[in-house]
């Protein structure tokens, strides 16, 4: 996942998975004198939940000397999750949110000049969305994420999730462990009801048949093996409107953003 000159931007949103990451991350990188390491963090701008996580992810990086940017959706996009929530969009505000997040923190991550971002995504979140691909009808989709993901065009800056094989429950027992101070509200916007269900489901075959949740990972890791290099990768332009790659005329964000606005 890292090379030791690596400048690593880690998502941090102050919740234990984020928290526990950049934990570790500096631990590892106190060993390593040519890596170098930021905390990115992202304003969505979700009233009264945001601003707490934001106030943790700040006192993280100051206890732990780590160099901090904040970006929000209001200064790059001119809107807030909060809007995108009540606009109603055929998408979920998760969904929504999720495009915005990754954009924003590409961008942060390329003005702090990191050369790779490192997420949070546990076990059981990589299981989940496994799963969800399935029933969203987008398999594809699975060997086309994964817990390395390079851009063999090189027109995306390479994603890492080194917790992606840890239960949430190993990460919620460190977290505790280390006396984490990280935040525990759930996003008000965060009804993903299929999600909700895989979660359910998947926590209660691990109780039945433990492993359950490695078992998809591995799963899904041979199917990215066997058939990822064998699809044709799409070709990439830059959107009409904020020039970023993409295989069509505008981005997933500026399609969104634009039926925000309307
Ligand atoms: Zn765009």
């Amino acid at each position: 996942m890292l090379e030791y000159n690596d400048h690593i931007a880690v998502a941090l949103s102050g919740g234990k998975d984020s928290l526990t990451l950049l934990h570790l991350l500096v631990k590892l990188e106190a060993r390593f004198p040519r890596t170098d390491l930021t905390a990115v963090c992202v304003d969505e701008g979700i009233d009264g939940y945001r601003d707490e996580a934001l106030r943790l992810a700040n006192n993280a990086c100051t206890e732990l000397g780590v160099k901090q940017l904040v970006v929000s959706y209001r200064e790059l996009f001119g809107t807030t999750t909060d809007q995108i929530a009540h606009a109603k969009l055929s998408q979920t505000p998760c969904a929504s949110c999720g495009v915005l997040r990754r954009k924003a923190i590409n961008k942060a991550a390329t003005i702090a000049g990191a050369t790779k971002i490192a997420t949070a995504h546990n076990l059981d979140d990589e299981a989940q969305t496994v799963l969800l691909n399935m029933l969203h009808g987008d398999p594809l989709r699975i060997t086309r994420s994964g817990p390395v993901l390079k851009d063999p065009r090189g027109k995306f800056m390479p994603r890492i999730k080194p917790l992606c094989d840890i239960p949430e429950k190993e990460v919620m027992l460190y977290a505790y462990l280390t006396g984490l101070d990280f935040q525990s509200v759930a996003c008000p916007h965060g009804h993903e009801a299929l999600r909700n269900d895989i979660r359910a489901f998947l926590n209660q075959m691990e109780v039945k048949h433990p492993g359950t949740k490695f078992t998809l990972l591995r799963s899904a890791e041979r199917l990215r093996t066997q058939m990822g290099s064998q699809l044709p990768l799409s070709e990439l332009h830059e959107c009409i409107r904020c020039g970023d790659p993409t295989p069509h005329e505008l981005c997933e964000a500026c399609v969104m953003l634009e039926a925000v606005a309307a």
